[in-house]
C-alpha cells in the first residue's frame, strides 16, 4: 500500500465539488476505483454575482444520477448567514475598502459547510479536487508566511486534532493541472466559461505565484512534482510527531466548533464579527 494512500476501501467519502474541471474529474475517477455508495458529492453557490454556475451544478447533478453518486447542493447564505456578496458589500459598507478578500471568506466558508456535512453524514474523509499546481502554490504560500503548523496540516499523513474535523484528503495533488483540464476535455466536461469576478478585482499572493511558477515551468519542466515530494519528505518527521503528539484542538466560544491553538474565537466567526458587530 502506497504510504500516502488517502482512501482506503472501506471509507465513506464526501467530495467537495466546486463545479471546476478538477473535483469533475475527481468524481469521475472515484467512482471507478471506490464504491459509489459510499461516495457523496456536495455543491455549494457561493453567492457571487455575474458567477451563477445553476447550469454547471445541474450537469454535475446528471453526472452523479449516471454514476450512481448521491449528490447534495447548498449555499454559504443558507448554512452560514452571508454569501460572498453579503460578506464584500458590508465590508465596504463598514470600511469604505476590502480589507478582506472574498478568497479568504469563501475558502473558510467551504471548508466549514464541507466539514459539518461530513461529520452529519458520517464520512470518513473530505475529499477535494486540488492539484499539483494548487499544492505546490499552497506550499508556497505557507513558506512565505513562515506558517509551519498549516505546513504540517498540508502534509498528507497528518491527522486531525479534534474528533469534530474530518480529515481532509486531495486525491489529485501529485497530479499537473494540464492532466485534469485534458482528462476534462475528452470526458467532454463542459468547461466552466466565466472566472469568479473578485480573482480579477484583487490579484492574491496565490495568483502572483501561480504565474511565477507557470514561468518556471516552461524551462523546468518537473519542478513542481520535485518540489511538491522534496517539503513532503521534509515535512514528514514534523508531521510524525505532531500525530504522536495529540493536542485536542480548543473550541470556539462563540461558535462552538474547533479553533487554532491559544485562540478562543475561530477564524470563521472572526470574519463574521469584523463585518458585522461594531468590533
Ligand atoms: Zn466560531
Amino acid at each position: 500500500m502506497n504510504r500516502y494512500q488517502m482512501i482506503l476501501p472501506g471509507d465513506n467519502v464526501l467530495i467537495g465539488v466546486s463545479g471546476g474541471k478538477d473535483s469533475y474529474v475527481l468524481l469521475r475517477i472515484l467512482a471507478e476505483v471506490h464504491s459509489t455508495s459510499k461516495i457523496v458529492g456536495l455543491m455549494i453557490e457561493e453567492g457571487i454575482h455575474e458567477y451563477n454556475r445553476a447550469d454547471v451544478f445541474a450537469f454535475l447533478k446528471k453526472v452523479c444520477n449516471e454514476i450512481g453518486v448521491d449528490c447534495l447542493i447548498t449555499s454559504i447564505k443558507k448554512e452560514l448567514g452571508y454569501s460572498v456578496d453579503d460578506f464584500i458589500s458590508l465590508q465596504i459598507e463598514k470600511y469604505g475598502t476590502l480589507k478582506i478578500s472574498a478568497c479568504t471568506y469563501c475558502g473558510i466558508a467551504r471548508r466549514r459547510i464541507l466539514n459539518a456535512y461530513a461529520r452529519m453524514l458520517g464520512a470518513d474523509k473530505v475529499a477535494t479536487g486540488h492539484n499539483l499546481d494548487d499544492e505546490v502554490q499552497t506550499y508556497l504560500i505557507n513558506i512565505l508566511r513562515g506558517d509551519i503548523m498549516r505546513l504540517v496540516q498540508l502534509h498528507p499523513l497528518s491527522m486531525t486534532h479534534s474528533k469534530l474535523l474530518v480529515k481532509r484528503v486531495k486525491p489529485l495533488r501529485t497530479i499537473y493541472e494540464y492532466e485534469t483540464s485534458f482528462l476534462a476535455y475528452i470526458e467532454n466536461f463542459r468547461f466552466q466559461e466565466t472566472e469568479c469576478p473578485y480573482i480579477l478585482e484583487r490579484p492574491t499572493l496565490r495568483s502572483r505565484i501561480r504565474e511565477m511558477i507557470k514561468e518556471l515551468e516552461r524551462s523546468y519542466p518537473d519542478i513542481q512534482i520535485r518540489f511538491l515530494r522534496y517539503i513532503d519528505n521534509i515535512l514528514e518527521p514534523f508531521v510524525k510527531s505532531s500525530n504522536e503528539n495529540f493536542v485536542n484542538l480548543p473550541l470556539c466560544s462563540q461558535c462552538g466548533e474547533p479553533t487554532a491553538p491559544g485562540r478562543s474565537i475561530c477564524k470563521f466567526c472572526e470574519l463574521v464579527n469584523s463585518i458585522v458587530l461594531n468590533k
